[in-house]
């Protein structure tokens, strides 16, 4: 109910910039003002809440050694936090201004141990002392920043209020990042979505980093063409070439607190060039077909990111149709040689050292998997690209996390044949890994010494071409 609401909501916004939302309709319980000094040091913040709330709760453990004072505005007495809550009086309170020490709490921040130039990083979890949400609720929030600093949160915007978001129940996966301080913020078109940019650092070509993260987007849409969530909020950290590995994309990942945010990090050193053929915002952006997957089941949301990230980098003609096959080949072998004593959920669950090419291989060879066997069923009718769609039709974005065994029952709701829970059980709690050659040979993608080749007079070579086949040019 709630979720769809929420869509409605977002769809809304989409469809008419200059529209003024009937916010009534929403529930706004509560409404903060949060205003930031423009050195960075401080936040000072008033709650009002609609009616008297007896728990007011942080998320982070240190965030009461932020804490400057807390009082209850309508006594003046002074509130102290234990632990992750403020202790409250009896009854309850209907409002609450409190200071934070900003300078302090980015300290804690290992974000901002990166060169963001004139900003910092603060999650919301180290300073927004809140009730908790029920119901349709949600809780306004208006920003006043003393310029030149400005915020970047991945909460709703609110239309026609500017600095307004709104926040709603949400998974939450990690900590969101919210950003503060002098920085680039660009908003790119893209199908289905405003992508709000958030860059951080300095940069020679900011435009040509957003191109490249609208290309990424893109990319994603070569699934079915539109973006699955209609605001993501997209930050990219600088990190410089001091970083892991070679990659221009070190480090990338999706959080899911109070929106979803897609956070790269990012050697702003590398030619441009570089970052179209990393495959890492792809696999994050392609994260976002899926709603939060809880991390018992975490197999299930990276597998079905790996194999996309190939897929559609194929698509998108960055990747040869036999280096797609030769990555995806090479992959399923380190997945097969990770943990062959443990089934994909035992992996996930115990967290297994050296499990990590299990989680994302066997994840995404039943990806594989349920993609071929859905389009020989139907001879290319049904495709996963198309289950994904009428997903996120109906479920996306979520406002919570989802099992495993949920997506594929849900998955298996849209096609004529269950293909998602057969497949579930038989390789969730087995051990070794998909047997993904026999599917493999019957593409005709034959291995030998190695190396990938492909067999055009295979039974099923059509198909093959047709998942690394852009849709508009089939
Ligand atoms: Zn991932």
């Amino acid at each position: 109910m709630r979720n769809e609401f929420v869509k409605k909501f977002l769809r809304t916004i989409l469809i008419s910039a200059c529209l003024s939302f009937p916010l009534a309709r929403l529930a706004i319980a509560h409404e903060y003002t949060v205003h930031i000094d423009k050195e960075l040091d401080r936040m000072t913040v008033e709650a009002r809440f609609d009616s008297p709330v007896s728990r007011i709760h942080v998320r982070s453990q240190s965030a009461g050694d932020y804490l400057e004072s807390a009082v209850d505005c309508d006594t003046g007495s002074r509130l102290r936090p234990r632990q992750r809550e403020l202790r409250l009086p009896a009854g309850g309170v209907r409002c609450l201004d409190y200071s934070v020490d900003l300078r302090d709490a980015a300290r804690d921040e290992r974000r901002n141990s990166s060169p963001l130039g004139d900003s910092i990083i603060v999650s919301p979890a180290a300073w927004f002392w809140r009730p908790r949400l029920s119901g349709d609720e949600v809780i306004r929030i208006r920003f006043e920043s003393e310029s030149p600093a400005r915020v970047s949160v991945p909460w709703l915007p609110v239309d026609g209020e500017p600095d307004t978001y709104l926040l709603t129940a949400s998974p939450q996966s990690a900590r969101a990042p919210a950003v503060f301080g002098d920085f680039e913020y660009v908003e790119s078109e893209v199908p289905g979505a405003t992508l709000r940019i958030t860059l951080l650092g300095d940069h020679a070509e900011p435009r040509a980093l957003v191109d490249w993260i609208k290309a990424t987007a893109n990319n994603v849409n070569l699934a079915y063409g539109h973006f699955p969530n209609p605001l993501p909020s997209v930050v990219l950290i600088p990190v410089g070439s001091r970083s892991w590995g070679d990659s221009p994309v070190p480090f990338g990942r999706v959080i899911r607190d109070g929106g979803e945010t897609i956070e790269l990090f990012i050697d702003e050193s590398r030619p441009i060039d570089d970052f179209y053929d990393d495959w890492t915002a792809t696999h994050e952006f392609s994260h976002l077909m899926l709603p939060y997957i809880r991390s018992r089941h975490r197999w299930v949301s990276e597998g079905f990111a790996t194999y996309y990230q190939n897929v559609l980098l194929a698509r998108a003609g960055q990747y040869s149709e036999q280096r797609a096959w030769q990555k995806l080949y090479e992959g399923f072998e380190r997945g097969r040689r990770s943990m062959p004593s443990q089934s994909p959920n035992e992996t996930a669950a115990y967290r297994s050292r050296g499990g990590t090419m299990k989680i994302y291989w066997s994840g995404a060879a039943l990806a594989l998997m349920a993609d071929v066997e859905l389009r020989r069923r139907s001879g290319g009718r049904e495709t996963l690209d198309d289950a994904l769609e009428q997903l996120a039709r109906c479920c996306l974005p979520s406002d919570r996390g989802w099992s495993g065994p949920e997506l594929f029952r849900k998955l298996d709701e849209f096609v004529e044949h269950p293909v998602f829970m057969p497949l579930y059980r038989r390789y969730a709690d087995t051990s070794g890994f998909p047997n993904y050659r026999v599917t493999f040979a019957r593409l005709g993608v034959e291995v030998v010494g190695g190396t990938v080749r492909l067999d055009d007079d295979a039974e099923l070579a059509a198909l093959r071409r047709a998942i690394t086949t852009s849709p508009a040019a089939r």
